[in-house]
């Protein structure tokens, strides 16, 4: 029979024996517990002398002895000979001191389990049976999986239920592009606070019922809730003591006003924090294929919002060679971007390249050239949400094969 117990080593004595691999994986574990260790062999494995010598644990240079249990309130024994390991078990057992025989776990009092922490949950997996620690590590990782896809119920239900803050980046849709992190942290909400972009909406349909959803989408041109009323709606749910999750597209602070959010957060004293999220400035162009940076062809990335006034430094981004220029919420403004950069001295064959919707089943490329890129935009509809690329790696054939000179292709 065993019983699982969540147990404080923090500055308790932990005896181990024996100085092997084993012993020096475990002692790690045993530091940062924040236990006081001693170890007790003839001889260690360079780890743990290492350890030894940094002043975090104590080497006792000899083989056991029974007083060496006195002030002990866990033992690890892993000297490699079952027949010591068995000796230092029985003599644990009688001074009533925890004893995990690494060496023979069915004789020891006590056992390890393959452990994770998720947040401040800990989940910690061991077995009736004999020991077989790689099972264990499978159906921990296996748990810790599900984090991943969102599918703990990771809920508080009973108080300290401080409230908090936290600043999520969803990536640019897709479930699987978001963060392990971005996944428990929503698990763990009473109130999500979602967009219009990003992974919101699928989102949603996970959570449990009585799990607070407030849209605040936002599309150009179109505002229906004011940022001040944001700021005050996440403020309030958090000093109410709510876990509050402002769910964002891409990454919280490229144009998602997460800044502002977080001020409002630090200005009434709420706690709060940013978890990133794939932004979509670099991931929708590498859906089309196109990398911000190329080697030899685009050095820097020139990252603007396409709304409001046209910076000098876009200007010299969009004429420079080097640089590639990606535009969000540029739609509207296409037609004065390309204006801007002709006068400025872009050469007219700049590549262009639209992409819209990226890493959505409706994604659409359109390669063009600053020359046209009003024309075909105008000509396909181009439609928000889309990333404007402008650049040399916007060229259709960066990354293909040299074309196979004429000659060679018809012989
Ligand atoms: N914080 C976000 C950007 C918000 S601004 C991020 O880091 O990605 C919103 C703009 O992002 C849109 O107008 C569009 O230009 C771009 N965008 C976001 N998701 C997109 C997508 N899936 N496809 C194309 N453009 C997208």
């Amino acid at each position: 029979m065993t019983m699982m117990l969540g147990v404080s080593l923090a500055g308790r004595d932990v005896l181990m024996v024996g100085g092997g691999a084993v012993a020096a994986r475990r002692l790690r574990r045993f530091l940062v517990e924040g236990a006081r260790v001693r170890i007790v062999a003839p001889e260690v494995h360079a780890d743990i002398a290492a350890v030894v010598d940094r002043g975090e644990a104590q080497w006792i240079e000899r083989p056991f002895l029974p007083a060496d249990l006195d002030g002990a309130w866990l033992v690890h024994t892993a000297t490699g000979d079952t027949r010591v390991d068995r000796e230092v078990a029985d003599r644990c057992e009688d001074a009533r001191v925890l004893c995990i025989n690494a060496t023979d776990g069915g004789h020891g009092s006590a056992r390890l389990s393959a452990q994770a922490e998720i947040g401040d949950v800990i989940v910690g997996v061991t077995s009736t049976a004999g020991a077989d620690p790689r099972r264990s590590v499978a159906v921990r990782d296996a748990i810790v999986d599900l984090v991943g896809e969102g599918r703990l119920p990771l809920r508080r239900h009973r108080a300290p239920r401080s409230g908090r803050v936290d600043l999520v980046g969803g990536g640019p849709g897709p479930l699987d592009l978001m963060t392990v992190r971005a996944r428990r942290l929503i698990a763990e909400a009473d109130v999500l606070v979602m967009d219009r972009l990003g992974p919101g909406p699928e989102i949603v349909q996970g959570l449990a019922a009585d799990v607070e959803v407030i849209d605040v989408g936002k599309a150009p041109g179109r505002h229906p809730v004011p940022q001040a009323e944001i700021n005050r709606l996440i403020v309030d749910r958090a000093l109410a003591g709510l876990r509050v999750v402002r769910l964002k597209g891409g990454d919280p602070f490229v144009f998602g006003r997460g800044g502002e959010e977080m001020q409002a957060c630090l200005t009434a004293g709420v706690a709060v924090a940013v978890t990133p999220g794939i932004s979509s400035a670099v991931a929708v162009p590498q859906a089309a294929g196109i990398p911000v940076t190329h080697r030899g062809t685009s050095g820097a990335f020139h990252v603007v919002n396409g709304q409001g006034e046209i910076a000098q430094s876009t200007l010299r981004a969009m004429a420079d060679d080097a640089v590639t220029t990606i535009v969000l919420m540029g739609v509207a403004a296409l037609p004065r971007l390309v204006a801007k950069a002709l006068a400025q001295g872009a050469p007219e064959d700049r590549p262009v390249a639209f992409v819209e919707s990226g890493h959505t089943p409706q994604q659409r490329t359109t390669r063009t050239t600053l020359r046209h890129a009003v024309r075909d935009a105008e000509a396909v509809g181009l439609q928000n949400p889309a990333v404007i690329v402008i650049g040399d790696v916007a060229d259709e054939g960066l990354l293909l094969p040299l074309p196979i000179p004429k000659e060679t292709a018809n012989a």
